[in-house]
């Protein structure tokens, strides 16, 4: 547990406030997020790297709440996009376009023009198609494109198949052996200008090797670029720090950017780096309320009222977040599965979780900062859930509870 998260006379707190009162106010679910957590995981970076030019674009896609961007953006982060959606809401949460990257294999034109009409930083191409159209979108506006190619080094990050992105098999990035051809293409094209190189092999990785292994094998093409005479001004090296959900063992923020500092000593490039998960997963709970407990022949169920359209990891990667008590004592321990009330057996946030529970006792599904929210759907028309930032002893409502009424709004009867 964070010390951001901790229990007071057996009642859990997020910094200042008791989850209890943020319950009793906000009502659940409810996602809770420690400021205090956020903004020391975002100067754990600058700290690990001041004394090298670098710019720390906080993975958007990670949890995209205006708050959350809002607060990275006043520490001087940039931000990593995947879509032009992220591009608005950075720019509504104060965000500068100018220190935005955009990733993604499917950019559209009209996502492209978004970018180029705010002056983004750069764009990390993962296609030679997308190249063209880029090239052709930028000299239908009159303006030349700052470009990254997005490099598949073939290294395998050695987490989930489902969030491992830089082996030869998976939909990202340019071919390693295809990328210079693309630089030559890329340099030649009037309307493009090749300003660096990225990559970005996977999520949750909690294994120093792997990053190490890909930053070499993209300096081998650095020299070779610059052998032909294209130097390039930044080196990209994407997100995938992980985090310890249960027994993980990740290498800390210092470590990493130690390691990739090293590896990348007497080169003169500005680094980018693109943390998501590990800037904001252990920053967030879910807050949720024990609706009942239900005894089975053979197991026991705690049904709360979060579900997997409020938190789809477990469900999705048989993800495990630890589940904690949100008040200690009062109640007999037993061994739960933890589920919600959706019409789907996946629909679980934990197994065999021993818990002093009841009904109506309420519970923090921990490590949920990261894809919780940003993965969220309104499945069984469920509004989603609130969302609440803890500054020492104040608490912020950052995001209402959804109504009903929200989410068939654009909906129409035929006649
Ligand atoms: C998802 C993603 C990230 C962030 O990954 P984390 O594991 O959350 O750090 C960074 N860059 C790209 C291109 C991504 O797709």
């Amino acid at each position: 547990m964070s010390v951001h998260f901790h229990y007071q006379d057996n009642r859990l707190y997020a910094e200042g406030v008791s989850l209890e009162d943020i319950a009793s106010r906000f009502g659940t679910p409810c996602y809770v997020y420690s400021r205090a957590a956020l903004t020391g995981g975002f100067r754990q970076f600058s700290d690990a790297l001041k004394g090298r030019d670098h710019l720390v674009c906080y993975a958007v896609k990670a949890n995209s709440n205006l708050a959350i961007l809002n607060l990275f953006a006043r520490l001087g982060a940039g931000f990593d996009i995947v879509s032009g959606g992220e591009l608005k809401r950075v720019m509504a949460a104060g965000g500068d376009p100018k220190k935005v990257v955009f990733s993604g294999v499917g950019k559209t034109e009209s996502e492209m023009r978004m970018a180029l009409e705010a002056d983004i930083l750069c764009f990390n191409v993962e296609s030679s198609s997308e190249l063209y159209r880029l090239n052709e979108v930028a000299k239908s506006m009159g303006k030349r494109a700052a470009i990254s190619l997005r490099v598949n080094p073939d290294v395998d990050a050695k987490t989930h198949p489902y969030i491992s992105t830089g082996l030869k098999q998976n939909k990202f990035g340019v071919a390693y052996a295809e990328a210079m051809e693309l630089y030559r293409k890329a340099g030649a094209m009037p309307n493009l200008r090749v300003t660096g190189m990225d990559c970005h092999i996977g999520s949750q990785l909690t294994d120093i090797s792997p990053f190490i292994a890909a930053v070499e094998k993209v300096l081998l093409l650095v020299d070779e670029l610059e052998k032909e005479g294209i130097a390039l001004e930044h080196l990209d090296l994407g997100g995938g720090l992980g985090i310890r959900y249960k027994d993980e063992t990740p290498p800390g923020i210092p470590e990493y950017a130690a390691a990739l500092l090293s590896a990348l000593k007497g080169r003169p490039q500005k680094l980018i780096l693109e943390p998501g998960r590990v800037l904001v997963g252990n920053a967030g709970l879910l807050l949720t309320t024990v609706e009942y407990i239900k005894r089975g022949e053979e197991r026991n169920f705690a049904i709360v009222d979060a579900a997997m359209n409020d938190l789809m990891r477990p469900a999705l990667y048989d993800a495990y977040h630890d589940i904690l008590p949100v008040t200690r004592g009062g109640h007999e321990t037993g061994t739960y599965e933890i589920v919600g009330p959706i019409c789907e057996t996946g629909d679980f946030l934990g197994h065999e979780r021993a818990l002093p529970i009841a009904a109506q006792s309420r519970i923090a599904i921990m490590s949920a900062g990261a894809y919780g929210m940003s993965m969220s759907s309104n499945y069984n028309t469920r509004p989603r859930a609130a969302e609440v930032m803890v500054d020492g002893e104040s608490m912020h409502l950052v995001r209402e509870r959804e109504t009903v009424e929200q989410l068939y709004a654009g909906e129409r009867i035929v006649a």
